[in-house]
């Protein structure tokens, strides 16, 4: 069994005395915040989080990677907080602890394929520091080392995440041995017959092959030595989950299979590799179009290698790969390897979550400038730096399905995602279950819930906050029809205002009038021509007047009978912020372009000489049925004491009128001035509402202004 002190002398190999202490000092932390939990295997529970270090260890990962291994559950299953890690260990390895807890949370369980691969993508958004995959994937692999202790279900149903999300994972990161090792577990696991009978197959074949292996080893060996070529050959045997993927997916027997023979030349510089290709071509003949040249062209996760398929005898064809030492060691680490190299090549900060988000972003660089030098197309590059710096986050709906939107998207953009209909009619969301508000920002691995009611529609402050063309496109279109709408109705009020005066109204207008005017405008309809009016670009009397029936040459008072104000005008009507009408008050519209109407008291100050303008104002009505709240304003004078907010806040909230504002402006020794925004339904409710204040004993005087 591994030991502290065992793994402690290891450590030697790479790292220094004082790395070495902090990581035994984070073993010991965790065994006692573990203390009395045991495995399912029976043993203490820290034997696992040191098995998880040692595996990084064995990749040469730095001493952060390895504290944060041996602290990976505790924020999970015992009492230490974040906070606790942090105090005693410092950020990066609280954050890597963090994230790794973060990842055991996420369950999951759609069986789609492509699924799957967003899921995947999900993982590793959700890893700001490369450092937290790693530990991940060395918890789940001793996980899977030591699955055989859990329940059957449990086993299945870790095997299948297993393969289906943290061995694709290693691959993407071009962890090769990483990636083998999880397969065959997972596999064993999930398909324990099939596994078991690939396994007898192979051991039988084995026998027979042994001697096949040799002989071509020794011939190639030979050829080398010939040419003055320095190599070590070796033979590969497929594992067991890529024999059953090839069977699979590419309809090949057993046999078929087994009659391929894997080697791997390994070799001192890149040009030996193509001297070595040439000589074993030269051996064998080789398989057309078998031939790929991964040192020029990388992989997309770095790997390099060349790859050539030859004819041997009787009917086997042979695989040979050849690269170079640090080749071989880049496809079996990947990005494990690279991070190596960083931490002890460079002075970077290797102490922060930053510096080791820089050496993953030199990883990509690195296959960056092998990308460039080799001359290929950049589309190589995407997937790796996509998978480390992704530009998305990845969200889930409450079904488990997950969505792909732009970083810094909103719940508004998701709802638009899902479909037209549902962003268009959103009204609130739940984020992890809890009511957040429409602007928030998604978080990897939330899950979206969206609240929709059929009344419901798009607000132009959405437009603030979507991240989506999808979602910008569909709220502009959605306002412009309605705005659109609303002006043509305002518009069209607005000229039978003016029309009744002479007796008519729009739908009895004289129709060669009307073309003449629609065609000096350029508008095509009449809706055109009124949706004019209803935004205040042209004038109601001045088209009125145009367009009045030819008996009616004058017509008397020109303000005609009032335009009654529903509150449904939408975006055409505005309440003007100078004077705050209320229902009761006496009001007046301002007609402004581009806006539409502006309702005004009619004592409000602003409007003045514009009064008896009916090009610039009209006299309205409120329409008796009003449902709405609306804005007032008061102002007090008070004696100031503690509470005074307080007191007035309670009075009006009493009154069932809402509080939206209040604050004190300013003090002339005892007395201040409060200013407050309350929500009424019309001039009486307010005046109930000033009564009721001014009846307390600290308040002087209330206006509304
Ligand atoms: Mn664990």
């Amino acid at each position: 069994m591994p030991t502290i002190d065992a793994l402690s002398e290891r450590l030697t190999e790479y790292l220094d005395q004082q790395q070495i202490q902090q990581v035994r000092r984070a073993y010991f932390y965790a065994e006692q915040a573990h203390d009395g939990q045991r495995r399912k295997s029976g043993e203490a529970y820290v034997t696992h989080p040191l098995a998880a270090a040692s595996i990084l260890a064995t990749m040469h990962l730095d001493h952060q990677s390895l504290m944060a291994a041996m602290l990976h559950d505790v924020i999970e299953d015992t009492e230490v907080t974040y906070e606790g890690v942090h105090s005693q260990f410092g950020e990066s390895v609280a954050d890597i602890v963090d994230g790794v807890s973060k990842l055991t949370h996420l369950e999951f369980e759609s069986k789609a394929e492509a699924q799957a691969s967003n899921f995947q993508k999900m993982v590793l958004a959700m890893a700001e520091d490369i450092r937290v995959i790693l530990v991940k994937l060395a918890d789940r692999l001793h996980n899977m080392r030591t699955l055989g202790a859990m329940r059957p279900d449990k086993q299945r149903r870790i095997a299948k995440e297993t393969l289906d999300i943290y061995a694709p994972i290693a691959g993407r990161l071009g962890m090769r041995d990483l990636q083998v090792e999880l397969e065959d577990l997972a596999f064993q696991a999930h398909y324990p017959m099939r596994a078991k009978y690939i396994r007898r197959a192979v051991v039988q074949a084995r026998g027979q092959r042994k001697d096949i292996i040799s002989s071509i080893q020794e011939t190639i060996e030979q050829r080398l030595r010939q040419e003055g070529l320095k190599g070590t050959v070796s033979g590969r045997e497929k594992h067991l989950y890529s024999i059953y993927s090839k069977m699979k997916s590419q309809n090949k027997s057993f046999a078929e299979i087994m009659d391929v023979f894997a080697f791997r030349v390994v070799t001192d510089s890149v040009d030996d590799c193509y001297r070595v290709l040439g000589a074993v071509h030269n051996l064998y003949k080789p398989v057309l179009n078998r031939f790929k040249d991964y040192i020029a062209i990388p992989k997309s996760n770095g790997y390099q290698s060349l790859h050539t398929d030859l004819f041997g005898a009787k009917n086997i064809t042979i695989e040979v790969q050849i690269r170079t030492k640090e080749m071989d060691a880049v496809a079996s680490q990947g990005v494990a390897e690279h991070s190596h190299y960083k931490v002890y090549g460079d002075s970077d900060n290797s102490d922060s979550a930053v510096g080791s988000y820089k050496r993953a972003r030199k990883w990509v660089q690195g296959l960056l400038e092998m990308q460039q030098r080799a001359g290929n197309s950049m589309e190589f590059i995407e997937s790796v730096k996509e998978d480390l710096f992704p530009d998305e986050v990845y969200v889930f709906t409450p079904k488990g399905r997950i969505l792909e939107l732009p970083a810094g998207s909103t719940a508004v953009d998701f709802a638009y995602a899902v479909h037209t209909d549902i962003g268009n009619s959103c009204v609130s969301c739940r984020i992890d279950r809890r009511l957040a508000p429409l602007s928030q920002r998604l978080e990897n691995g939330q899950t979206v819930e969206i609240i929709t009611t059929p009344s419901a529609q798009p607000n132009m402050a959405w437009l603030n906050f979507v991240m989506t063309g999808k979602a910008r496109t569909a709220i502009r279109h959605f306002l412009k029809n309605q705005q659109r709408h609303e002006s043509i109705d305002l518009g069209r009020r607005l000229l039978n205002q003016f029309l009744s005066k002479y007796g008519s109204n729009a739908d009895e207008i004289d129709q060669a009038k009307l073309l003449e005017l629609l065609d000096e405008a350029g508008f095509k309809s009449l809706d055109d021509l009124l949706e004019d009016i209803g935004m205040g670009n042209r004038q109601a009397y001045v088209v009125a007047r145009r367009l009045r029936p030819e008996s009616d040459e004058e017509a008397g008072d020109q303000h005609g009978s009032p335009l009654s104000i529903k509150g449904t005008e939408g975006m055409v009507l505005q309440y003007a912020k100078c004077c705050r009408p209320l229902p009761g008050d006496e009001i007046i519209g301002h007609i402004s372009a581009g806006k539409g109407l502006v309702i005004h008291r009619t004592a409000c100050r602003n409007i003045g000489h514009l009064r008896d303008d009916p090009g610039k104002c009209i006299y309205l009505e409120w329409f008796d049925g009003l449902k709405d709240e609306f804005v007032a304003e008061l102002t007090c004078q008070v004696e100031s004491h503690r509470g005074i907010i307080a007191e007035l806040a309670t009075v009006a909230t009493s009154m069932g009128a809402d509080l939206q504002e209040i604050d004190i402006e300013d003090h002339e020794g005892k007395l201040a001035k409060v200013h407050m925004e309350l929500l009424v339904k019309d001039r009486i409710h307010l005046a109930r509402v000033m009564k009721k204040i001014r009846v307390l004993k600290t308040v002087n005087k209330i206006i509304r202004p």
